[in-house]
């Protein structure tokens, strides 16, 4: 069964990890995804055919969301190009990571701009096409880490929190007009930015969780295949973890 045939999705930083199982997974659902990318254009255009192949319109986009006026008008061009918007993925995010004691200015603000500033402009931008059509989903990436905190991530964490916080009175404010607003909640899930992590660090995270294992970036898109579908139309301000029982 398809969950999401004919729905139009746009998913926040898709060319790599997490977000591109997403985009993979939705295709196979019937979505019509378009997404964005910050830098990896070569990915970008081979999933852009890959999803294209599948049937569904597809289409990527280089664009900044830490950028206000970017999202505008990223949201404004997927409105020509796309006939609507059913669900936003706010999934585009970075690392900067570092002890408190080490972190610079630069390095803190960098992570708020594009993991949780991202949020607002996107949420801003497709919010009067929701309202209007008196539907929508919207799914926000978090973390594990923005639930429980980590070392060495201050800047990560802060974002992380943040994005619940909006989450659930996005949730409040837009709940009315039948506007669902959810996070996730991943845990230690095999990308390029677990990549970067040494490999005491990932053996460590790895022996903290009861299912001993990392996700998968499909481990993910099947939670929000969930909460962008009807299934979950009962559901708005949760946080599901996705995260093999790390946090129980
Ligand atoms: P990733 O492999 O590093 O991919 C990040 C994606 O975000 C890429 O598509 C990247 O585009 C895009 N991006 C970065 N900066 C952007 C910007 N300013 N504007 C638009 N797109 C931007 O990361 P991931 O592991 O898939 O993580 C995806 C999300 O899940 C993030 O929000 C992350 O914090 C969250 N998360 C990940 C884990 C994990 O264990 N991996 C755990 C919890 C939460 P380019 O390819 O063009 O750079």
């Amino acid at each position: 069964m398809k969950l999401l045939e004919g729905k139009n999705v746009i998913i926040t930083g898709a060319s790599r990890g997490i977000g591109r199982g997403i985009a993979q997974v939705f295709g196979q659902h019937g979505a019509n995804v378009a997404f964005t990318y910050s830098s990896s254009e070569a990915p970008a255009l081979e999933l852009e055919k890959e999803l294209t192949n599948l049937g569904v319109k597809a289409k990527a986009y280089k664009s900044n969301a830490a950028s206000f006026s970017e999202s505008e008008e990223l949201v404004a061009k997927v409105l020509e190009d796309f006939d609507g918007i059913d669900v936003l993925i706010n999934n585009a995010g970075i690392t900067k990571d570092n002890l408190l004691m080490r972190m610079g200015e630069e390095d803190f603000d960098k992570v708020i701009e594009i993991n949780l500033k991202s949020v607002f402009n996107m949420t801003k931008a497709v919010q009067r096409t929701l309202l209007k059509q008196r539907k929508g989903s919207i799914i926000n990436m978090s973390s594990v880490v923005g639930v429980k905190g980590n070392a060495g991530q201050t800047n990560y964490a802060a974002s992380k929190a943040g994005m619940i916080g909006f989450t659930k009175s996005v949730a409040l404010e837009l709940g009315s007009r039948n506007i669902r607003c959810n996070a996730i909640a991943p845990g230690f899930i095999e990308t390029e930015m677990t990549d970067k992590l040494d490999e005491k660090t990932v053996q460590g995270w790895r022996d903290a969780i009861p299912l001993k294992r990392g996700g998968s970036p499909e481990d993910v898109a099947n939670a929000c295949l969930y909460l962008a579908s009807d299934l979950s139309s009962y559901v708005t301000g949760q946080v599901i973890n996705v995260d093999g029982g790390m946090l129980t």
